[in-house]
């Protein structure tokens, strides 16, 4: 029995870690629907927290992209958005967590966007189909170096909040997710085995809006970092 391969596997998608001289291999990246109740509402779809539960989409690992990197405009679409995140980055393993015990979990946060194709997602929302032209993109899942979360635990509040070509989109504060780092985690972890190396993009607040080619995106959130994306030709 061979172990060779036919050709090269494609490394493994990898984010660094401040402050730490090895890097962050990264298995699934999980994303959150609607979990701010201004951007719910924007979309069209409001959340009632005490009748609902969390969604989720995944892009692949392949989608990942260093913040700072310039990206083509995608093809497929004509609409294409920004969404700033807070990314939680697993440590460990865990199956049906109890949320008192998420933060062992989590290993640090970073600044994310979870750039989307609306006009497609858009559609395929409306005609009850998968989101994943919309949503699971090449270069589509831009993301910081990785923040250990050291002495700040599980963050509850601070300000997330993005600007293009400098001027404010969106400005809000972690307090206001819906669904909060430890019931995300309790959540998730009823549907899958979560393990070191997945992210979760913990959702978007209002704001969301387009980008055209030449424009610079940039995303802060409090005690984390800052992200940063421009928007080049498009291929
Ligand atoms: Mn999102």
């Amino acid at each position: 029995m061979t172990s060779k391969y036919l050709w090269s596997p494609a490394a493994t998608p990898s984010l660094a870690v401040r402050g730490v001289d090895a890097r962050f291999p990264v298995g699934r990246i999980f994303c959150v629907g609607r979990n701010y109740h201004a951007h719910a509402v924007e979309m069209g779809r409001p959340v009632d927290k005490s009748t609902s539960k969390p969604f989720y989409f995944l892009k692949d690992a392949s989608t990942l992209v260093a913040s700072g990197a310039t990206v083509p405009y995608p093809c497929g679409t004509q609409n294409y958005h920004y969404e700033m995140e807070l990314v939680v980055a697993i440590g460990a393993s865990g199956f049906r967590v109890k949320e008192a015990d998420a933060e062992a979990l989590v290993y640090g946060y970073a600044a994310g966007l979870d750039m989307t194709r609306r006009d497609l997602q858009l559609v395929a929302r409306d005609q009850g189909r998968p989101w994943d032209l919309g949503k699971d993109f090449e270069r589509s899942a831009v993301c910081t170096d990785i923040l250990p979360k050291g002495t700040l635990g599980v963050l509850a509040a601070g300000s997330i909040a993005l600007q293009v070509n400098g001027t404010q989109k969106q400005s809000s504060d972690l307090a206001q997710l819906i669904w909060n780092i430890p019931e995300l985690i309790a959540d998730l972890s009823q549907y899958y085995h979560l393990q070191a190396g997945d992210l979760i993009y913990t959702g978007t607040p209002e704001g969301v809006g387009p980008v055209q080619v030449g424009d610079v995106i940039t995303g802060q959130i409090a005690q984390v970092g800052e992200v940063r994306l421009t928007i080049g030709a498009a291929e």
